[in-house]
């Protein structure tokens, strides 16, 4: 029987995914999405209501284009949709002075002309009331960053990806994927399917999905991290008041949100405890061990006075890590026609509007519009 052919199947319509067939099909392209649940979902890696999106990036200088263009993708999502997906709230990173990711804050704010604002500690203090950062710190300030809310960003691509004409296939998982020189056959028990390209971002399962097409030895880790929720007692932490963070401190990597729409301030690790996922995949749910939100408990109590120490709600979720921290967005090396997004290591979901872009432009042979150097999979699979 001769299958339906499409010109890209995306396999995996999570944060990448989806926005990477929104693309695709506003490319004009016949695109089908497939994922193994109903997007957005709280099995993968995009829940949790709040991602933060930051531009002058402490974490490598190729980042902060791509977040711009990504900020930029947002807001046309946001014109598009009608609906509210970004919240400016500004964003703060603190740590010692010198500290790396401070350091390459500012040049990339230097580099890119963007708005920095260099603060000490009782500056911030007296900003934002809601803090005690200890007395050496020093903050860089980004006002016109900010939160975004993730389930929504999914929910709109999704919306305006069908509105193009594409085709959502939901609780599909993929089972197998057989590629050759013109394309790409995808298995699934709902039916198979074929593509001149595919788009892979199966996120957590990135790994035992490339190894199936030959790429054996790709050092992606999944890791379930939690996120927990606290009840602020000022109104020093609302939105318009208080910014998303990151801060350095001699505890570890601490980030967070105001508190949005009366939810509470929400507060992360992203160094420290972590537990590798089950071989399934299965994500525990928060409160499976003792220790789940300790750590945020413990941060909140000692550098948020105006913040109830106590839990009152927690999610559990994954970051999917390469060695270097850095992401992977590249073209197979068998395959030219299948592009990869995976390894997003904790701080991909900003760069979704802009990595679907690329993914979408890798996968149709285009040029991607960004220096992906730092991004290659051949530095893990040489
Ligand atoms: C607690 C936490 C906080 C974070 N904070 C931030 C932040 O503040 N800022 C930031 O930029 N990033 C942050 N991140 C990281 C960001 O959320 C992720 O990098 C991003 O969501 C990764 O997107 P993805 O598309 O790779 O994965 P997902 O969104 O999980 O998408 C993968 C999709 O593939 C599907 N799939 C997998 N296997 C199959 C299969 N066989 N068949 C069909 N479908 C399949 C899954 O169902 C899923 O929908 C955070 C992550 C966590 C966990």
């Amino acid at each position: 029987m001769e299958l339906e052919l499409y010109d890209v199947i995306v396999v995996g319509a999570g944060a990448m995914g989806m926005s990477a067939g929104y693309h695709a099909a506003r490319a004009g392209r016949r695109t089908l999405l497939i994922d193994a649940y109903d997007p957005p979902h709280a099995q993968g890696t995009h829940h949790g209501e709040t991602r933060i999106i930051r531009h002058a990036y402490g974490e490598g200088r190729a980042y902060t284009p791509m977040a711009l263009r990504a900020q930029a993708l947002w807001y046309e999502l946001e014109r598009e949709t009608g609906r509210r997906l970004f919240l400016e709230t500004g964003f703060l990173q603190a740590g010692e002075p010198g500290s790396r990711m401070l350091t390459e804050m500012q040049v990339s704010a230097k580099e890119h002309g963007l708005p920095v604002e260099v603060l000490d500690s009782s500056e911030m203090k007296l900003r934002w009331p809601g803090l005690a950062l200890p007395e050496s710190f020093v903050g860089c300030y980004e006002a016109d960053s900010g939160v975004l809310l993730s389930e929504a960003c999914v929910q709109a691509y999704r919306d305006a990806a069908v509105a193009l004409g594409a085709t959502m296939l939901p609780n599909t998982p993929v089972i197998a994927i057989h590629p050759d020189a013109e394309g790409a056959e995808v298995v699934t028990a709902a039916g198979t399917y074929r593509a001149k390209s595919l788009i892979l971002t199966a996120g957590k399962f990135a790994g035992p999905m490339l190894a199936k097409l030959g790429l054996n030895e790709m050092p992606l880790s999944p890791l379930r991290k939690t996120v927990e929720w606290f009840k602020p007692l000022t109104e020093d932490y609302s939105p318009d008041r208080f910014p998303a963070f990151l801060f350095d401190l001699p505890e570890g990597i601490f980030f967070g949100f105001p508190d949005i729409s009366g939810e509470g301030v929400k507060a992360g690790r992203h160094d420290g405890l972590v537990r590798p996922m089950p071989e399934d995949g299965v994500l525990l749910p928060h409160g499976t061990f003792e220790d789940d939100g300790r750590d945020c408990a413990a941060y909140v109590a000692r550098y948020m006075p105006g913040v109830e120490p106590t839990i009152i709600k927690g999610s559990s979720c994954t970051y999917t890590m390469t060695p270097d921290e850095h992401f992977i967005l590249d073209r197979h090396p068998d395959y030219p026609h299948i592009a990869i997004g995976a390894g997003f290591s904790g701080h991909g979901f900003k760069f979704a509007s802009a990595n679907g872009e690329i993914l979408a432009k890798l996968a149709a042979g285009d040029d991607p519009g960004f220096d992906l150097s730092l991004f290659t999979l051949h530095r893990f699979n040489p």
